[in-house]
C-alpha cells in the first residue's frame, strides 16, 4: 500500500466550507480519490484513532475538537503517497508550514489545523481500515 495515503478534513476545515478547495488542491496535487465519505466521529473513536497520543496532554482537546463536528475521510493514491501528501498538508503547526501547504492556506492553529495525514505507510493501511470497508475503495 506504498501508493496509497489516508485523510481526514477536520472538523475546523470543514466547518468554516474549505473542504471544496481542500479537495481540489489535494487532486491538483495528482492524487486520486479511492475511497471517500463525510462522517462524524464520537469521543470514543476519536480517542481510538488518536491512540498513540493517549498519554500528552492535549490528548483531551485532541478528542473533544476532532469529534466536534462533521470530518470528510478519504483513501488516496498516488505514487510515494505517504511522503508526498505530507510536503502537500505542511508542519502540524500551521504557523511553521511551508507557503502554499493546506495547512499555511487553510488551518487556525496547531491543535486546529485542517487536516489529517497519515505518517507511514503501515499507519496509512490501519487509518483506511479504521474508515472503510475494502468494498468502498475503487
Ligand atoms: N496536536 C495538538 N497539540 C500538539 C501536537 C498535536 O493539538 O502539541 C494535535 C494536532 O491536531 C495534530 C494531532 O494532534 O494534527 C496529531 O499530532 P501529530 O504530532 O501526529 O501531528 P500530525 O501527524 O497531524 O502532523
Ligand atoms: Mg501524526
Amino acid at each position: 500500500m506504498s501508493n496509497r495515503t489516508f485523510t481526514m478534513i477536520k472538523p475546523d476545515a470543514f466547518a468554516k466550507g474549505h473542504s471544496g478547495a481542500i479537495i481540489d488542491h489535494i487532486l491538483k496535487g495528482g492524487f486520486r480519490i479511492v475511497a471517500l465519505k463525510l462522517t462524524r466521529l464520537s469521543r470514543e473513536k476519536a480517542g481510538e484513532f488518536y491512540d498513540i497520543h493517549r498519554a500528552r496532554p492535549f490528548f483531551g482537546e485532541l478528542v473533544d475538537f476532532m469529534s466536534s463536528g462533521p470530518i470528510i475521510a478519504a483513501i488516496l493514491e498516488k505514487e510515494n503517497a505517504v511522503a508526498d501528501f505530507r510536503k502537500l498538508i505542511g508542519a502540524t503547526d500551521p504557523a511553521k508550514a511551508d507557503p502554499g501547504t493546506i495547512r499555511k492556506l487553510f488551518a487556525a492553529s496547531l491543535g486546529e489545523n485542517a487536516i489529517h495525514g497519515s505518517d507511514s505507510d503501515e499507519n496509512a493501511r490501519i487509518e483506511s481500515d479504521f474508515f472503510f470497508n475494502s468494498f468502498e475503495r475503487y
